[in-house]
């Protein structure tokens, strides 16, 4: 495999597979439908003519929205058009007699194999679920003859060359779904034999986003893993992540990232101005659901000697959709040896306060995409505000994350927030940068300076300093 296709990441890929998909189906539901729409009009069949017509307005705008970005709108349309189509034909069209046999339900077995491969980035429920009722569909048509024969059934002339066309178009399209799987297989093979070269190489490094409070002393850090590789350069943790989620490695990525953060938490406590800061680390569902997983943390900070009262884990809602009992036993244990729990983008996922109040945490994190548009849209600032008062009768603390203005800071201090992080500090240093960054910081005298440093600092001049 040449390099070109390792460097797009798997979710790039998945992307244009998809938007490719689209666009050949959009093509083939035009291809489809005008023929024999114009077919069935010449002969005055309205009813089958005005299905074909639906097959091309919905493959236009399948087509437009492969063309625009709008990927989702574009799977469901075509995955619910196709299926709808399909069966509805199948059922009361193309119900097999004596001389016919039944072809069009064909096309369902290349809709579950090629909505399996486009619905790759949705919840479980959609890509198992959605081919597996596309197969059931199948099942049931290709076994039996149900059906209903409407008065208005397609002329006995037609029915033959129908069959053959339908097999024939069946057959081109499972090919081509199974061809794209290959490629998919291929792709994700060289990524992960290249993500577990990374980890042996110890290609990952952790960057380190400061955590500041309302009177601008510097509590602590962020922990953001990275992709040090050697061709792609710095590459970003959504890029590899997810795949290292879906491929079972990120238990190993995990532990690399725990280590290095209690490594650096040895290193700083040796240090009078580093000793107090904290480092908050980012665990994946899949690492927490892993029966050792208290086991594999206790063991990092008895090898490394790091200070667990130092150490804080950011979880993620998602993560509590899965067996809660046992997640909170697991947070329990881990508060137990003093190390504290953030709630990672809190209000993006599915907030139940019923399960907030039997969390065992110490921290919610306001998400970016609510600080993003805190001082321009209403629902925004009053999520903010909820999400402080909650925390504030909870008694937690708050934190907001991706704070970029001076104004989005006051504002957010305003409704009692007392600790930030985000670009109004700094962007996630390298290790070197942020020690840096810490000494300079110290060095100034006036809260809320932005000091600009570091290899991944973006422009802009500190201010006030
Ligand atoms: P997150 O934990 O919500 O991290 C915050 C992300 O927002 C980081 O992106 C950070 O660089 C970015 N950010 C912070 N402040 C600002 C700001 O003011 N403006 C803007 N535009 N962005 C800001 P990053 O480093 O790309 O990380 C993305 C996500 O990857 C993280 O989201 C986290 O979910 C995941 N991640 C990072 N490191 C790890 C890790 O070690 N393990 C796991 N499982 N996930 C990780
Ligand atoms: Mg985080
Ligand atoms: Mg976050």
């Amino acid at each position: 495999m040449s390099f070109s296709m390792l460097h797009h990441d798997l979710l790039a890929v998945r992307t244009h597979r998809v938007r490719l998909m689209l666009q050949g189906a959009g093509w083939l539901l035009i291809g489809v439908g005008v023929p024999w729409a114009l077919n069935f009009s010449i002969q005055g069949l309205w009813v089958l003519a005005s299905i074909d017509v639906v097959l091309v307005v919905a493959g236009t705008i399948v087509l437009w929205s492969a063309r625009n970005d709008h990927l989702r709108l574009g799977w469901i349309l075509l995955i619910s058009c196709a299926y709808l189509a399909t069966s509805s034909l199948a059922f009361f069209l193309d119900v097999p007699d004596g001389k016919h046999p039944r072809s069009v339900h064909l096309f369902l077995l290349s809709l579950a194999f090629a909505s399996y491969l486009m619905l790759q980035l949705e919840r479980r429920i959609l890509y198992l679920g959605v081919p597996i009722l596309c197969m059931a569909t199948f099942l049931v048509f290709a076994s039996s003859s149900i059906g209903y024969q409407l008065p208005f059934a397609i002329p006995e002339a037609h029915r033959a060359a129908n069959a053959w066309f339908n097999n024939l178009s069946a057959m081109v399209c499972l090919f081509i779904v199974m061809v794209l799987m290959h490629a998919d297989i291929r792709v994700r093979t060289a990524l992960e034999a290249d993500l577990h070269a990374g980890l042996e190489q110890r290609q990952l490094v952790l960057h380190y986003q400061p955590q500041v409070d309302v009177d601008g002393r510097i509590l602590g850090a962020e922990a953001l893993v990275r992709w040090n590789h050697p061709l792609r350069g710095l590459v970003p943790p959504n890029e590899f992540i997810p795949l290292a989620e879906q491929c079972g490695m990120i238990t190993a990525v995990g532990r690399v990232v725990l280590e290095a953060a209690c490594l650096q938490l040895v290193e700083w406590s040796k240090n009078p101005d580093r000793a107090h800061l904290t480092i908050a680390v980012n665990v994946s569902a899949i690492q927490i659901l892993e029966g050792t997983f208290v086991k594999e943390v206790t063991s990092v900070l008895d090898r490394t000697k790091a200070d667990p009262t130092r150490l804080k884990i950011e979880l993620t809602e998602t993560m509590f959709a899965n067996d809660l009992d046992d997640i909170i036993a697991k947070m329990a244990a881990l508060r137990a040896r003093g190390i504290a729990i953030s709630l990672d983008d809190f209000g993006t996922g599915y907030s139940s306060l019923n399960y907030i109040k039997r969390l065992p945490l110490d921290q919610l994190k306001i998400d970016k995409s609510f600080v993003d548009d805190v001082l321009t849209d209403p629902s925004d600032a009053a999520i903010a505000r909820t999400v402080v008062s909650l925390s504030q009768n909870l008694g937690l603390h708050v934190i907001a994350e991706g704070v970029e203005t001076e104004a989005q800071r006051a504002f957010l201090e305003s409704i009692g927030c007392k600790a930030y992080q985000g670009y109004l500090y700094s962007k996630p240093l390298a290790a070197a940068d942020f020690e840096q960054f810490v000494q300079n910081w110290a060095r100034t005298r006036h809260p809320h300076v932005r000091i600009v440093s570091g290899l991944e600092s973006g422009g802009g001049k500190p201010r006030g300093a």
